[in-house]
């Protein structure tokens, strides 16, 4: 993705690794239709003829928002080091930090973090290794994590990769003063309609937010994972396997994919292949997508 340029606001991407599982595991519902529907504006090497043939093929990056002078990371991936039931994320080694360094950045130069929700591909980063401990990795920034997600972790007692991710990615920032809990509706600089801002968009997890940005120039909406394939847009009706409340995940991407295409929002999508950015556009009852060039 090439830097986006939107008024006084920046977007570039930070990437940090690709993972594909199989379609039929992610997005149960997705039809040989839906595939061919798709075809003709999303060609992917990992999608196939048929549904088993096809990977859900999905890209982990951060995106750095700089706006008036203050500089902000959108979600935090895998993280490196960190222990997790799941192969292609277990203690990995990425070029994330040297992704940043490539955009121009140290990791004292952001201000604040911001994670649309505590899943474990989207907090990894907060933390680092340092002397067998985990410290934030972002070590000047503030760190806005949903007050209603950490509560919900802090009583979870069922072992999962998120409840590691936890432990590992988000208590560290808690106890090293760094974090602040949040209600999702918060300005996170200047106001509503002039700055960054958050909204609720519960569904696919419990107090998942998304960003949203605008500064002089169009509207850009960071939607997390309300949506995480470009086949969703064709089928959005459809169940994703890991929405934790799918019928409000369903009823959260609906309502943001219409928003999306009648205010005319760049969007950043969290798990979008590159480039990534891009116009969510009307395709007779759903939706295709744009994406920039
Ligand atoms: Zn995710």
């Amino acid at each position: 993705m090439t830097p986006v340029q939107l008024g006084r606001l920046t977007v570039r991407k930070l990437f940090e690794m690709e993972s594909g599982p199989p379609m039929s595991m992610i997005l149960p519902g997705v039809t040989p239709q839906d595939l061919a529907r798709l075809a003709p504006w999303y060609q992917d090497d990992t999608l196939g003829a048929t549904v088993d043939q096809s990977l859900c093929m999905m890209s982990m990056h951060s995106y750095v928002i700089q706006i008036d002078g203050l500089t902000i990371l959108v979600d935090a991936c895998n993280g490196d080091h960190k222990h997790r039931s799941i192969p292609d994320v277990d203690r990995v080694e990425t070029p994330f930090l040297g992704n940043l360094a490539a955009l121009g950045l140290a990791t004292d130069d952001i201000d604040v973090v911001l994670c649309t929700h505590l899943h474990f591909d989207h907090v990894g980063w907060n933390t680092r290794l340092e002397n067998g401990k985990w410290v934030p990795t972002f070590a000047n920034a503030r760190y806005l994590f949903s007050k209603r997600e950490f509560e919900l972790f802090s009583r979870e007692e069922q072992e999962s990769d998120h409840l590691r991710a936890f432990r590992d990615s988000v208590v560290p920032v808690y106890e090293a003063g760094r974090a602040e809990l949040i209600a999702e509706d918060v300005a996170v600089h200047r106001e509503i309609g002039d700055g960054v801002w958050l909204e609720p968009s519960f569904g696919h997890s419990a107090g998942h937010y998304s960003v949203l940005a605008q500064a002089d120039g169009e509207p850009a909406l960071f939607w997390g994972d309300i949506v995480h394939h470009p086949v969703q847009m064709v089928n959005p009706d459809m169940l994703m396997g890991f929405d934790e409340d799918s019928v409000l995940a369903r009823e959260v991407r609906l309502r943001t994919l219409a928003r999306a295409a009648d205010e005319r929002m760049i969007c950043f999508p969290a798990h979008f292949r590159d480039p990534s950015a891009g116009r969510v556009m009307r395709d007779g009852e759903v939706y295709r997508y744009e994406f920039l060039p």
